[in-house]
C-alpha cells in the first residue's frame, strides 16, 4: 500500500509551475495570469484558465469556459489519463515525497519518507495536451475557406477525404491565426500530420510546410521533445478496419496515408534516422513489439538511403522472427506516394500481390477506398 499524504504533496506542488509546463506559458501575471483550460475537450482558443486558494488553503484552478477545475491532481488526472491514485504518486515523487511502500510488519516502528532524488518531472514525459488541442484546431480548420490550399494539396496527392479525416489531418494557418504554447512549430502556414495513440488522441506531430522557402531548407517540424517525445512510429488509421494481415511499414506519413488506401494496415517511420545503422535493432523490436504481425512490407523510399535502410530494417525484423518483404517503387518514382498519384491501381496491385505470396488475410473490400483510377 502506497503512503502519500495528499495535503502535503499538494502544499508542496507549485501549481502555476505545473500549469505553464502542461498548458504553455500563461499570458499576464500574478493574479491576472491564464492559462489555456487543459481540458482536452476544450479547444481554448483565448486563455480561460486561473488559479486561486480553495477553501482548505489549497491551490485551485478553473476554466471560466468549460467549468473544468481543481487541484493539481485533477490537473494531472485530465491531462494524463491517470487515476487519482497515479496522478497523487507522479506529484508526489515530483516533490520529492517518496511514496512509501508499506512493508513493516504490523506494529513496526514507522519511518520517515527519504526524500526522492531529484528527477525529470512526470508530466514531461507525458504528451503535452497542447498537442491534442492543436491537432482538434488545425483538423476543423482544415475543412473551412482558409485550409482551401492545404485540402488541395492533399487531394492532388491522391488521399481520399475519408483517410484524412480518420487521421484527423490539419492545416495550421500559423500562430498569428492560431495561437499557440512556446515548443509547438510556428512557422505555418503548413500541414498538420498528427500521430495517434490507440484511442485516437493525438500524441504527436510533423508539421510539412508549405511555404516552399521554408520547405526548401526545413520540410518538416516537430514538437519540442519537452512536450512530447518522438514517438518514432505513427500507426495509421484505415477508414475501414482492416483484418489483422501484413503491416505496410513507410517512410514518412504522406507515404502511410497512401499505403491504406489499399486497405492494408500502414505504419510510419517518423524518418529515416530511426532505421540507421545504430538504431535500426531498436526499430524492429519496436516494430515488432508495438505492431505485432503476420508480415511487414517494407515500403521505404526508391532513393540510396531509403534502400539502405529498408534492407536495414527487413534484416533486424527477420532476426525477431517476422516473416518480412520490400515492395519498391518502379524506377524513376522516388516514392510510394508518387507511385499512387501516377498509377494507383498498380501500387495496390502490387502490396497486395505481395501480401498474398506472404500469406497474410487480407480486408478485399476495402480496396473501393482510393481516388477514381482503373480497376485493380
Ligand atoms: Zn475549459
Amino acid at each position: 500500500m502506497a503512503l502519500v499524504d495528499r495535503a502535503e504533496v499538494l502544499a508542496r506542488i507549485d501549481l502555476g509551475e505545473l500549469a505553464s509546463e502542461i498548458c504553455g506559458p500563461p499570458v499576464g501575471r500574478g493574479r491576472s495570469a491564464r492559462w489555456h483550460c487543459p481540458n482536452p475537450d476544450h479547444p481554448d482558443q483565448h486563455p480561460s484558465m486561473s488559479l486561486y486558494n480553495g477553501k482548505h488553503g489549497q491551490r485551485r484552478w478553473k476554466c471560466h469556459a468549460c467549468g473544468e477545475g481543481g487541484t493539481a491532481v485533477d490537473l494531472l488526472m485530465i491531462t494524463s489519463r491517470l487515476d487519482a491514485g497515479q496522478a497523487l504518486r507522479e506529484l508526489a515523487s515530483r516533490a520529492g515525497l517518496h511514496p512509501a511502500y508499506d512493508t513493516r510488519p504490523v506494529g513496526a516502528k514507522t519511518v520517515p519518507a527519504r526524500p526522492a532524488p531529484a528527477t525529470r518531472s512526470p508530466a514531461a514525459r507525458l504528451p503535452s495536451p497542447a498537442i491534442e488541442r492543436l491537432v482538434a484546431q488545425t483538423a476543423e480548420l482544415l475543412w473551412q475557406p482558409a485550409g482551401d490550399g492545404a485540402r488541395g494539396h492533399l487531394l492532388r496527392r491522391g488521399l481520399t477525404e475519408q483517410v484524412v479525416r480518420a487521421n484527423r489531418v490539419g492545416f495550421d494557418p500559423g500562430p498569428r491565426r492560431l495561437p499557440r504554447p512556446r515548443g509547438l512549430p510556428y512557422h505555418g502556414p503548413g500541414i498538420v500530420y498528427p500521430v495517434l495513440d490507440r484511442t485516437g488522441v493525438a500524441i504527436y506531430y510533423q508539421l510539412r510546410y508549405l511555404d516552399p522557402s521554408i520547405a526548401a531548407t526545413r520540410k518538416y517540424d516537430q514538437p519540442v521533445a519537452e512536450l512530447a517525445p518522438n514517438p518514432k512510429l505513427a500507426l495509421i488509421r484505415a477508414p475501414t478496419a482492416p483484418r489483422p494481415g501484413p503491416l505496410v511499414v513507410c517512410e514518412g506519413m504522406p507515404d502511410a496515408l497512401t499505403a491504406v488506401h489499399s486497405g492494408l494496415p500502414a505504419v510510419a517511420v517518423l524518418g529515416v534516422a530511426h532505421a540507421g545503422a545504430d538504431s535500426a535493432p531498436a526499430l524492429a523490436a519496436l516494430l515488432a513489439g508495438t505492431h505485432p504481425a503476420s508480415a511487414y512490407l517494407i515500403a521505404f523510399d526508391a532513393d540510396p538511403p531509403g534502400t539502405t535502410a529498408a534492407h536495414r530494417l527487413a534484416a533486424h525484423l527477420a532476426l525477431q522472427g517476422a516473416t518480412v518483404a520490400r515492395v519498391a517503387p518502379p524506377p524513376d518514382t522516388p516514392d510510394i506516394n508518387a507511385w499512387w498519384q501516377a498509377e494507383p491501381a498498380a501500387l495496390t496491385r502490387q502490396l497486395i500481390a505481395t501480401a498474398q505470396i506472404l500469406g497474410g488475410d487480407l480486408n478485399r473490400a476495402a480496396l473501393a477506398v482510393g481516388p477514381p483510377g482503373p480497376a485493380p
